[in-house]
């Protein structure tokens, strides 16, 4: 069944062994199963720590981030993409040590805008080191997964159709497509088209409002979300993310462009959340 899950930064901008206590702690008590660690930095992060905080809360967990220039797999510098296959190994062995399901987000370039369309070879050096990551991952049974994201944040997979496309070329069993209804509302034609698209293949699931708010404020189509994971038989994680200048990471607010206060109160927004996941899966399963 699916487990509902939440972003650690609707309770911390960091990782550090309190940040860790405190956000596992909320995450239970707000009723969740799950929670994605961000690991932007995992060389610094105490895997020991955060798994024994998992097993003391009963929580589900996976991992994500996204790469930055100095990191970027799909640049034409192999100085870069040596960088980045090195912090997405490091990212798995995280991942693997504290149990998690999925290691996921952007991680197969830059969270950043970019000047121009991905070339042939940007692209090409993204499908190998993804790869690459998929064939470590293998053993440790953690799965890849890839976020769509807006054109705004980068030029290798917007779409459904893109993040499907991508993965034929990488290959793997354990590579799959996460989708994000933030991203989607920007860029797909509608959310039935996108995760029946993925099918399957379809691993990862957020749920954002268009305003990174309370869900069910904004004008994401959560209908026709929820029809189509149902009609699409989707079983794996549905992850709330949410993100207000209340929150701030010094790695990541900026990246995704946290400007202005969306909310104050975060188990307020996270148990709203949860309840309207739960009712819109519901009806839609009927
Ligand atoms: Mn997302």
């Amino acid at each position: 069944m699916t487990t509902l899950g939440v972003h650690a930064m609707v309770w911390v901008g960091g990782w550090s062994p309190d940040e860790a206590a405190y956000a596992m702690r909320k995450t239970a008590e707000a009723g969740y199963g799950l929670i994605e660690i961000p690991v932007l930095e995992p060389e610094t992060l105490d895997a020991g720590h955060t798994r024994r905080l998992l097993e003391d809360h009963g929580l589900a967990a996976s991992c994500s981030l996204g790469l930055t220039a100095d990191t970027d797999i799909s640049s034409t510098d192999p100085a870069a993409v040596q960088r980045g296959e090195d912090r997405l190994g490091a990212a798995l062995d995280f991942a693997a040590a504290v149990g998690a399901g999925f290691l996921t987000g952007v991680i197969f370039s830059a969270l950043q805008k970019y000047p121009a369309p991905a070339s042939a070879e940007n692209r090409q050096s993204s499908v190998s080191a993804i790869r690459r990551l998929a064939e470590a991952a293998g053993p440790t049974g953690v799965s890849i997964g890839l976020e769509a994201v807006n054109r705004y944040e980068t030029n290798i997979m917007n779409t459904a159709d893109e993040t499907m496309g991508f993965i034929e070329e990488v290959g793997m069993d354990n590579v799959y497509a996460h989708l994000d209804t933030y991203h989607m509302n920007i860029e797909e034609t509608s959310m039935r088209d996108a995760v029946l698209r993925c099918g399957d293949r379809l691993g990862y699931v957020h749920v954002g409002e268009s305003h990174r708010g309370y869900l069910g404020t904004g004008s994401v189509d959560f209908a026709g979300l929820f029809s189509a994971l149902s009609e699409a038989g989707y079983q794996g994680p549905v992850v709330f993310e949410s993100f207000s200048s209340a929150v701030v990471s010094p790695l990541l607010s900026n990246s995704l462009a946290v400007w202005r206060n969306l909310w104050e109160d975060s188990m307020d927004l996270a148990v709203s959340a949860r309840e309207f996941v739960e009712k819109g899966l519901g009806a839609a399963q009927g």
